[in-house]
């Protein structure tokens, strides 16, 4: 390809409206444009590196008996009426109704295409397991679509579904999935980790989630040294604390003017947060809702979603505050509140003499001790891990780190099969249900996490096994003869070596050239001057370490080929 031709407008501004690295640089590498929030064009470098993580994802889902198939991204309602997704997915699903008024979707995910169209065909024992895959674009109405490719409306993902006998042919076609998606994402270049995930929406237990560790990421993960527990800390189980304390005095009121945060009333009481009981005020589809937590701990949100089983959670406001709660905000409290659920950490029950609002104005109650004073209605583990807390496995102090999700492996069981009476007959002759694991790759969002793992101020560092092409070759001076001619010979030898070079043919001061070709990310970038005539050697620069290596003319495409392949 010669850069003259190439369909790449590059940038040299930072886009205003991309907050992210990998959004910024794929805008001003010239690789994708924006049609409209959360959807995108992919010009040809973009496609190329999306191509390439595609191939690798096919080969590994290949090499584990997937079959790849197409099916198709409009969908009828009635599939997932059956299931009672319809309704449950909500705003994300982006729906549509044909001339006859009948409703439509854009698949977001394929259970119910892909189990509606396995339950017709499959019959028998003897045609299980079955392993079937797509590529494709996939549709869901994100509230917030932000980070360029990271969170899309319109993004491709790879998602594979397995149909087996029983549960022990479950665990194998998850085991082989887990494997395959370690291999594709070390094959992408890529740090990651898989940690133990929350099962969410969709539904069904035992599931991983595959993080590309990014500071950017918008996931966050525990991780033990000490073993190899790894988790989202949404999912992170935790043990309640024991009594920090014995004697209980009995229950006062106290003046708190003004002291409304857990720090305010901390400094004001002249105690640390964790003698305080931290109350949270929720309303969700079933009512309100108080979490109490201790006041240095967090609520985790997932774990309380789950616990109450509600779809909607969100923080009362002030009103809510007074007229669902009948209390007032910054003096919410545990007692004495009526008509409210109240969820409490289990190592809230272990405390002692601590203290909590009183749902009076300027009030708090101090020498509160929750198991004697109060009673809630759950007492669960609710808090969210952090940095330093217990490891669930060992004990050793687990360590926190941001991710990007790129990848995720669920066991469905017969979430599917039975609500669409996917079945089939077994040796004997009996009826079972098929169980069912889907398994996705975030293919687009794969590209830009590669983006955020491997950059620097000038532009993408491509792992080379995903790099849209592996070589830049730079002439300085274009309207030099020799030069040219050896950047021609060049250009043919690698190109028929299977190095994906291109040629900067452009007339341009050479400045410009380098940091085209330091933005777009070439794993290599290859110069030919006065230097490399006057040497007969060619000078190439690796885009990672920024070393500059002459490689004499006459093996030099060997040496261009082992140097690629260690990138
Ligand atoms: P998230 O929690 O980030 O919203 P998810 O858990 O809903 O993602 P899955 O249903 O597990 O996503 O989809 C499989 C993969 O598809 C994810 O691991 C992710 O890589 C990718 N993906 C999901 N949503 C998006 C999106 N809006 N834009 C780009 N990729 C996405
Ligand atoms: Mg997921």
């Amino acid at each position: 390809m010669k850069m003259s031709n190439l369909y790449a407008p590059t940038l040299r501004e930072v886009p205003a409206e991309a907050e992210v690295v990998s959004h910024q640089l794929m805008l001003r590498a010239g690789m994708i444009r924006k049609a409209t929030g959360g959807v995108y064009s992919y010009l040809p470098l973009a496609w190329r590196t999306l191509r390439k993580i595609e191939q690798i994802v096919r080969e590994e889902m290949d090499a584990k008996g997937g079959q790849e198939i197409a099916m198709p991204i409009v969908q009828p309602a009635e599939i997932w009426q059956q299931t009672g997704r319809w309704d449950v997915y909500g705003d994300e699903m982006f729906r549509l109704k044909d001339r006859h008024q009948r409703d439509f979707c854009l698949g977001p995910t394929h259970e119910e295409m892909v189990t509606t169209l396995v339950k017709a065909d499959v019959r028998s024992y003897r045609q299980l397991p079955l392993l079937v895959y797509q590529i494709q674009n996939k549709y869901r109405d994100e509230i917030r679509p932000r980070f360029g490719l990271m969170r899309g409306r319109e993004f491709i993902m790879k998602d594979l579904y397995s149909f087996d006998r029983d549960a022990a042919g479950l665990d194998i076609s998850y085991k082989k999935m887990y494997d395959a998606y370690t291999k594709i994402f070390s094959r992408c270049g890529l740090t990651f980790r898989p940690v133990e995930a929350d099962p969410g929406a969709i539904g069904g237990s035992g599931t991983h989630e595959f993080m590309v560790l990014a500071d950017s990421g918008e996931a966050a993960i525990a991780y033990c040294e000490g073993c190899d527990y790894a988790a989202n800390v949404e999912k992170a189980e935790l043990q309640p604390i024991p009594s920090i304390g014995e004697a209980s005095l009995p229950v006062v009121e106290k003046d708190t003017p003004g002291q409304r945060t857990i720090q305010d009333i901390a400094n004001f009481l002249a105690i640390t947060p964790d003698h305080l009981v931290k109350s949270l005020a929720y309303m969700t589809e079933k009512g309100p809702v108080l979490a109490l937590v201790r006041g240095d701990h967090e609520v985790n949100e997932i774990k309380l979603l789950n616990l109450l089983n509600v779809l909607q959670l969100e923080l009362a406001g002030e009103a809510d505050i007074r007229q669902t709660f009948h209390s007032v905000p910054g003096y919410i409290g545990p007692i004495g509140l009526t008509g409210v659920t109240i969820v409490a950490d289990a190592s809230v029950m272990n405390m002692v003499n601590v203290v909590c609002g009183a749902n009076v104005e300027n009030k708090h109650l101090i020498q509160v001790t929750p198991a004697r004073d109060f009673k809630p209605d759950h007492i669960v583990d609710l808090r969210l891990i952090k940095e330093g807390d217990p490891c669930p496995r060992c004990g050793e102090p687990v360590r926190t780190a941001r991710g990007i999700e790129v990848g995720q492996v669920f066991k469905l069981h017969t979430k599917y099969s039975k609500s669409l009476q996917a079945t089939y007959l077994d040796e004997n002759g009996q009826e079972n249900l098929m169980l069912m694991g889907c398994y996705g790759v975030g293919v687009s969002r794969t590209m830009a996490a590669a983006i955020e793992q491997h950059h620097d101020a000038d532009g993408i560092i491509w792992p080379a096994a995903i790099a849209p092409y592996h070589a830049v070759i730079v002439p300085i001076n274009i309207k030099d003869e020799a030069q040219m001619a050896l950047c021609e010979q060049l250009y043919a030898e690698l190109t028929a070596a299977g190095v994906e070079t291109v040629l900067d043919d452009r007339d341009e001061r050479s400045g410009v050239k380098f940091k085209d070709a330091d933005l777009i990310g070439f794993p290599l970038r290859i110069t030919v001057g006065p230097k490399a005539l006057k040497e007969n050697a060619v000078e190439v620069k690796n885009r990672r370490t920024k070393e500059t290596t002459l490689f004499p003319l006459g093996g030099h495409v060997e040496q261009i080929c082992r140097l690629l392949a260690t990138l």
